[in-house]
């Protein structure tokens, strides 16, 4: 098992729906990279939203 890279205590292992990633239970450190593939579509018709939210 990995060991955080914040504070060197043992990661803890997750398993997601079809992956799987580690999080730390001690400083709350998440390693998702599917994630943050996922998370770069997003941010253009998020921030259309947010727009639209501010301009009202
Ligand atoms: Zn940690």
């Amino acid at each position: 098992m990995d060991d955080c890279p914040r504070c060197q205590s043992p990661l803890e292992r997750l398993s997601l729906a079809d992956s799987e990633t580690v999080s730390c239970q001690r400083c709350g450190f998440a390693d998702v990279p599917v994630e943050h593939e996922a998370e770069w579509e997003k941010p253009e018709s998020w921030r259309d939203a947010m727009r639209r939210f501010y301009e009202q």
